[in-house]
């Protein structure tokens, strides 16, 4: 079903509104109207609040690794503290250029095709400012990465959406095809994805690829769990496929391949008018990312081969832990392919939504999730979803497991 959002309402309700919530300041903008603050980190913070087990945000609970925040350290003392040029540091920029050439074969130029960006999160809403004008079409998978919403909503864009249909989260390519127009600037693809932990097939990447030459679009292509996958898959960037060198900005960061979350260090690789436009934005919205993180980056990217098999070997150990303990706790969840999110169907609990249910999940029962609904736009269709994160200890998903046993008595 292909939905112009521009027929459905733009509100987005919060999980629990903070007491500053709902009122507007009446200096507020117009472009903060219709979405609120993230449910995701809204549950985090309710976990923290009510002393649950956080599987809402997604961020690791175990360390980083030692060589990389010895980099960090290093670079610290070494005293890489002063900007970096605004697009990224060069020794970081040619680490970037590396990793791709080795792990894909793809050339990129430093010194025109990559920058450096505040996590992945810059980098999405300054390829969207770049890119969109205020009434341009985004396609957008749904269920969806709920950032994509006031991404788009800030940048006034009208987003279409296209369903991903459970259980396997495949979309339908005559509804796809529906939803490009000949206002349609760009579309947006997230795999491994998150929330469903769907991995694109090259044959589904083709179609996407196919469709945006023939109405002359942009793929925005957000991997940032690129190494995170299961079940000998591999990942393809969008980039690599014919026709869309020139097409594709392709966004990562080292968020969740080096589980750190909270350094901000993202990238975007795309052909270099394409770069010179994100980074007139980039450089005005932050100036530049943390310096000595981007320093550390460039020990992180050398990392070899094995490192990012035992990564996705030991999240394969958890996607099968969290999926016994869901399984036994009574919800259906659907085994994802990558990414490390797992959606789980709630319906047989009886509640009238998602978020109720995760109301009394934190409250009650000490776990936190993150409610379906917030990477819906439709209304009605997530309300029997959650999501849970498992990029955490193996102990912190068994208290998870021990107080999931409360929610079946
Ligand atoms: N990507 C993570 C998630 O989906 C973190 C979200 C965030 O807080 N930016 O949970």
């Amino acid at each position: 079903m292909v939905i112009p959002t521009a027929a459905l309402p733009t509100q987005r309700a919060s999980v629990q509104q903070s007491s500053a919530a709902g009122r507007r300041s009446r200096f507020a903008s117009h472009r903060t109207s219709g979405f609120v603050e993230s449910v995701i980190r809204e549950m985090s913070r309710l976990a923290v609040q009510h002393g649950a087990v956080n599987l809402a945000q997604g961020f690791p609970d175990f360390p980083a690794p030692p060589s990389i925040k010895q980099a960090a350290i290093d670079a610290i003392d070494a005293d890489i503290n002063q900007y970096s040029v605004t697009w990224g540091a060069k020794p970081f920029r040619d680490a970037i250029a590396a990793k791709y050439r080795n792990t894909y074969g793809l050339a990129l130029d430093p010194e025109r095709e990559i920058t450096v960006t505040c996590g992945s999160t810059e980098a999405m809403i300054a390829t969207l400012l770049a890119t969109t004008n205020p009434g341009d079409e985004v396609i957008v998978f749904e269920p969806f990465y709920e950032n994509y919403f006031p991404d788009t909503q800030l940048c006034g864009a009208t987003r279409k959406l296209v369903t991903l249909h459970p259980p396997h989260w495949s979309f339908d390519p005559d509804e796809l095809r529906r939803a490009f127009t000949s206002r349609t600037k760009a579309i947006i693809v997230n795999t491994p994805n998150n929330p469903t932990g769907r991995v694109f097939t090259l044959e589904e990447l083709t179609i996407v690829a196919n469709l945006c030459q023939e109405f002359d679009c942009l793929c925005i292509t957000d991997e940032i769990y690129e190494h995170i996958l299961y079940d000998g898959l591999q990942h393809i960037p969008v980039l690599s496929l014919p026709g869309m060198r020139d097409r594709t900005v392709l966004i990562n960061s080292m968020s969740k391949t080096y589980s750190v979350t909270g350094w901000r260090v993202g990238w975007t690789l795309a052909a270099p008018d394409l770069t010179e436009s994100i980074r007139k934005v980039h450089d005005f919205l932050t100036v530049g990312a943390a310096s000595p993180m981007q320093q550390a980056g460039v020990h992180a990217l050398a990392s070899s081969p094995s490192y990012y098999g035992d990564l996705a070997s030991h999240y394969g150990e958890r996607r099968d832990l969290i999926m016994d303990i869901l399984t036994g706790s009574g919800f259906s969840p659907l085994r994802p392919q990558g990414a490390y999110y797992v959606m789980a169907d709630i319906s047989k609990f009886g509640f009238p939504n998602d978020r109720a249910f995760a109301m009394h999940m934190v409250e009650n029962i000490g776990v936190s999730c993150v409610p379906g609904s917030s990477f819906f736009e439709t209304p009605g269709v997530g309300d029997q979803w959650v999501r849970f994160c498992f990029c955490k200890k193996t102990e912190t998903l068994e208290a998870a497991r021990a107080r999931l046993a409360k929610l079946a008595a």
